[in-house]
């Protein structure tokens, strides 16, 4: 069945009076919302919050204002309840998160409520027969809201080539299922998520939106615009298109067409509002050279492919940036890709990064997942320094 993706353009998306006429224009055309929401829903908003720190305007995170007119639009639909709500990344704290980036103030505002998702219950819900996860442990609040907005915000991210629609769901599940996804394979693991778990409307926040090292270290984009689709593989085909990246470059969106799952088809997604073309803006790609200027490492790659390495770039500026200088580090020989093998040089010692590297899980400092999470390459690098790790123990990132 064809799929439709709307998309409006502003000039000041920081601007709430702009971002409501923009909202509203928005709903008019892939709605109208009366018509998408039964009146007296409890309507659940699941918006893309990765900072405890204010960062809205770094396009890292959906901003307050977006959230303010999307809920203020929701609204004039008179659902029993809007909720904001969220299940954040590893290490961070979703109310935190909430106060930091302004999401209180707009519950003051709109009445709706913020919630936390690990403070409530997850249900396990069957996967695709044959696929990596065989269930998900997704939260009840979310199952069973009348009506689920996914509310991401755009950006490249170093591991999925894009964050919009399809990558937002992870949100939706327990800290065990986040490793979990990495662990087995982060790409796939969040295409079967999205077999099970359909929004029923995806509202894509482009007013700031991230390029570069995403999902944290990249650089705002002022795009001033929006999105919307009831099809999260159509809507994230769309927004590849709008990045300038092909959305055969996308793997979940790969996947999505392997697996029969959603519209990929360009054919058959009618773009609503402003065309492509007028919107299109290139995204720079999370994809730099991996290089140190420490003397003594030694990158061994073997057909990786660009997110272990672009992992590790970005896990290594973030040592830098909180003041550890990679010069601590003693002689050490990093392979990634299938076919790196660790020279066992003498006086080097071995990391081995991701799961294509499986054959030395047994050495001490062997990091899991496909890819590994940034910040577990970078508690490796912490304890090979001798520096405490920050987001705890490897051994609960390995799940056989
Ligand atoms: S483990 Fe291999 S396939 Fe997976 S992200 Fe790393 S290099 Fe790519």
């Amino acid at each position: 069945m064809p799929a439709s993706v709307a998309i409006v353009k502003g000039k000041n998306g920081k601007d709430l009076k702009e971002v409501r006429k923009m909202m509203a224009e928005l709903f008019s055309l892939i709605g109208p919302a009366p018509k998408l929401i039964p009146r007296g829903s409890r309507v659940l908003i699941k918006p893309n919050l990765t900072a405890e720190e204010n960062l809205w305007e770094r396009g890292i995170l959906t901003g307050p204002v977006f959230m303010q007119a999307l809920v203020e639009e929701v609204q004039k639909t008179r659902p029993e309840e809007v909720i904001i709500a969220e299940a954040i990344a590893i290490g961070l704290n979703t109310k935190k998160a909430f106060a930091a980036n302004g999401y209180e103030e707009v519950a003051r505002v709109t009445g709706a409520r913020l919630l936390d998702l690990y403070d409530g219950e997850f249900e396990e819900i069957k996967t695709p027969a044959g696929g990596l996860l065989k269930s998900v442990r997704v939260s009840r609040e979310v199952l069973r809201a009348d009506f689920f907005i996914n509310a991401p915000v755009l950006k490249t991210h170093f591991a999925s080539t894009l964050s919009a629609a399809m990558k937002n769901l992870k949100g939706t599940t327990t800290y065990d299922e986040k490793k979990r996804f990495h662990y087995l394979g982060l790409n796939k693991a969040l295409t079967e998520l999205n077999a099970v778990l359909k929004p029923h409307l995806n509202v894509v926040d482009g007013l700031i939106a991230m390029e570069g090292d995403g999902p944290i270290a990249g650089t705002p984009v002022g795009l001033n615009m929006l999105m919307a689709g009831t099809d999260a593989v159509a809507v994230d085909t769309i927004a590849a298109r709008i990045m300038g990246i092909d959305p055969t470059e996308v793997l979940s969106l790969c996947l999505a067409q392997g697996m029969g799952l959603g519209v990929w088809d360009e054919e058959e997604i009618k773009v609503l509002g402003r065309s492509i073309e007028e919107v299109r803006r290139p995204f720079a790609r999370a994809c730099a050279p991996l290089e140190s200027d420490a003397e003594k490492v030694r990158f061994l790659h073997g057909q990786a492919c660009n997110a272990c390495p672009n992992g590790l770039r970005i896990a290594m500026g973030r040592l830098k940036a909180a003041g550890i200088s990679l010069e601590e580090l003693p002689a050490v020989e990093i392979s990634m890709g299938y076919e790196a093998r660790l020279s066992g040089s003498a006086g080097y010692v071995q990391l081995p990064i991701g799961n294509c590297q499986k054959q030395y899980k047994h050495l001490p400092n062997y990091v899991p997942g496909c890819p590994p999470p940034a910040f577990l390459m970078g508690d490796q690098l912490r304890e090979i320094m001798g520096i405490p790790r920050r987001f705890g123990s490897k051994k609960d990132f390995i799940m056989e």
